[in-house]
């Protein structure tokens, strides 16, 4: 394999991570291939993480660079070479980057500006828009989670309305101009939030510890990014986690409207009974065997001339 042939002229993109920033680059290799196999110093590929080749080396290729993958005298990459050599993730990867079809030197070149020159405002609107980015699809992974929660519809909406700030806490009330202490009326001790009456406080705070879930109260500011992180890190209990979201506050609601509260246990225990009950009366119907007959006997008949017909629905439940 002449290694000369193949050291044309060819653009690849490059990635270099600076304090955090993964900054994308574009370069040049004709006179400096990095290295094909794992080696920090020559991050090559795009949109890897690491940025270098993971596959294990052939033996006699440990040396081989990167302009040994393209076909002597053409500027296109190798393919039967790099399907032999890598996985199918960085064949993609590989397989992506665009040739040039120039031959000039190398250069390093900052893909995010048309001149290719870098400036730390270029760099800012990048981050920016990557954050926002990152930010929004994050949210909608939230906001899909919980109206997929197999929930009452009541505390969907409940959890909306955490999430969007807009419960009656006192410091919402206060900024609405209404005049109300401004104190928790639960532990009397700190503000209230709705961060501070679901999460923070000592009776919520003993809800979460007794119920075994992660709560991690202090990594968040927010009531919605506390539940994002929640939710994410227990899976298993997202149903359980959003009851308790609500039980929290019912039992806040009544300290408020008729001056008591449940115990701890009182809480979980009602939660999980009502969570439980709750999934029995909403079984999915396909769980249900279907009988033709069965659902004949169950339609609807208008009544006979000059009689009303009432329809209600209703669900019954211990301890209530
Ligand atoms: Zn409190």
């Amino acid at each position: 394999m002449n290694s000369q042939d193949r050291r044309k002229s060819c653009g690849f993109r490059n990635t270099f991570h600076i304090e955090n920033m993964q900054m994308q680059f574009a370069s040049d290799i004709a006179t400096s291939s990095p290295k094909l196999f794992p080696c920090k110093r020559d991050h090559w590929l795009p949109n890897l993480d690491h940025g270098f080749v993971t596959s294990d080396p052939i033996s006699g290729a440990e040396e081989a660079t990167v302009n040994q993958l393209f076909i002597p005298g053409e500027n296109r990459w190798d393919y039967d070479i790099i399907v032999d050599l890598f996985s199918e993730e960085e064949q993609r990867q590989i397989l992506k980057i665009p040739l040039s079809s120039y031959g000039r030197a190398d250069q390093i070149y900052w893909v995010h500006d048309n001149k290719g020159l870098y400036s730390v405002r270029s760099g800012y609107e990048r981050l920016m828009l990557e954050f926002s980015q990152n930010y929004s699809n994050n949210m909608d992974r939230y906001w899909s989670t919980i109206w997929n929660l197999k929930i009452p519809a009541k505390v969907h909406n409940f959890l909306w309305r955490a999430s969007q700030q807009v419960l009656p806490t006192s410091d919402h009330l206060r900024a609405k101009r209404v005049d109300i202490d401004k104190h928790c009326p639960v532990c009397l001790q700190h503000d209230e939030s709705v961060l501070h009456s679901l999460v923070h406080c000592v009776f919520a705070r003993s809800v979460w510890d007794a119920t075994g879930i992660t709560s991690s109260p202090s990594l968040t500011d927010s009531f919605k990014d506390w539940l994002n992180l929640v939710l994410r890190s227990n899976k298993q209990d997202q149903e359980l986690i959003g009851m308790t979201c609500w039980a929290i506050w019912t039992n806040r609601n009544e300290v408020v409207w008729q001056s008591r509260s449940h115990t701890v246990l009182k809480v979980i225990a009602n939660t999980k009974i009502f969570l439980h009950q709750w999934r029995e009366v909403h079984q999915p119907a396909a769980t249900h065997i279907r009988n033709p007959q069965t659902l004949d006997f169950a339609k609807w008949y208008p009544p006979a001339a000059g009689s009303f017909k009432i329809n209600i629905d209703a669900a019954i439940f211990e301890n209530q």
